[in-house]
């Protein structure tokens, strides 16, 4: 979802954006209008994240995937291993790019604690000092799993957030990179945010193409080729609908509450299950199940009718899923949570 308000503003002004007489998706990406525009996006997220100053922040393309590749690219250096630590889909698909261009030490974290699926302690990693750095994915979209710690290590940290940026605060000094594709919490899909600390720039493979180039895209206020400026743009106005609604602080604050409530109701259910341990539920994709598989077909049917949509769980797990992104409101939980409870009496 993106906020309703924010889609309505796209809306009002798509025809003449900023009295150019032009749609915002026809002015120059060199404009004066548009330039300013972007500088405003970058300067409302780094407000948003608290940013450091030496941290630079590129508006890319290629999504995550592209960042799966061009991370070790870019990073890698002279060394020639990376550790990947394994959460989960996300994780293991960001390995096995990677593994193109280098070793790859996997950490495997994925345990079971009181017969649910969990994450082992992330502090104490023995990790190769080899290592250029540690790739880390906290928010397992897919698997409904989430890792409330950073890992401790001298490595940089490379973060896929891509599922969970801009959910809560952070601290941006823990990472040496963060990188995060636009169109789960962000905006309209097309654009990926790289978050990079300065020192980590300079040291691409010379076969990266340029585009790809962290130092050459930072160099150019990432316009060294024709931005996604439709994203870019109804990004910043998703920036600023946060800043006006209180900022991260709160929307995690709403954002807990939004999943307590549903994992509450599944953990009280007869019918539904989530098979992820509390300390590592996601509060951005909550996955669950039913106790008759066979009822699945006709839950996403009647939850369609209802105006629920998306519900069905990823094809690599199979089940239910809620995503809960920061633009859901509670009102949209509730109303689920309804349609789950009528459903569960009628089966
Ligand atoms: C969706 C997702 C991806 C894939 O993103 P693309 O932009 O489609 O490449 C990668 N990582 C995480 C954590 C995701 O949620």
């Amino acid at each position: 979802m993106l906020p309703a308000a924010v889609l309505e503003q796209v809306q009002k002004e798509f025809l003449n954006w900023q009295d150019t007489n032009s749609s915002v998706i026809e002015v120059s990406h060199r404009g004066e209008n548009f330039i300013a525009m972007a500088h405003e996006a970058e300067k409302d997220l780094r407000e948003l994240l608290k940013i450091p100053d030496n941290y630079k922040v590129l508006f890319l393309q290629g999504g995550a995937r592209a960042q799966f590749a061009t991370i070790p690219l870019n990073i890698l250096g002279k060394s020639q291993s990376a550790s990947y630590i394994i959460t989960g889909h996300w994780a293991n698909c960001a390995s096995d790019e990677a593994k193109k261009y280098c070793s790859i030490e996997y950490i495997d974290v994925r345990s079971d604690l009181d017969e649910k699926s969990a994450i082992k302690p992330i502090d104490k990693l023995n990790i190769s000092e080899h290592s250029a750095y540690v790739h880390f994915c906290p928010n397992e979209t897919v698997d409904g799993i989430e890792i409330n710690e950073v890992p401790k290590t001298n490595l940089p940290i490379v973060a896929d957030l891509s599922s969970t940026i801009l959910s809560r605060p952070i601290n941006i000094s823990q990472y040496g990179l963060i990188y995060a594709g636009a169109q789960k919490n962000i905006g309209p899909a097309g654009m990926t945010i790289v978050i990079v600390r300065e020192d980590l720039l300079g040291r691409a493979n010379d076969l990266l193409p340029s585009v790809f180039n962290y130092q050459i895209q930072a160099d150019k206020d990432s316009m060294y080729n024709t931005p996604p400026t439709f994203s870019w743009y109804v990004s910043g106005l998703v920036f600023k609908w946060l800043k006006k609604n209180g900022g991260l602080a709160n929307i995690y604050k709403e954002n807990r509450l939004k999943a307590k409530i549903l994992y509450d109701f599944i953990d009280k259910s007869d019918l539904y299950f989530n098979n992820i341990h509390k300390n590592n539920r996601s509060i951005m994709n909550v996955t669950f199940n039913l106790y008759k598989p066979s009822l699945i077909k006709t839950f996403l049917e009647e939850a369609k009718r209802a105006g629920l949509y998306g519900l069905k769980g990823h094809s690599v797990v199979g089940g239910l899923r809620a995503s809960i992104y920061n633009a859901m409101p509670l009102a949209g939980v509730e109303a689920l949570l309804k349609f789950m409870c009528e459903f569960e009496r009628k089966f």
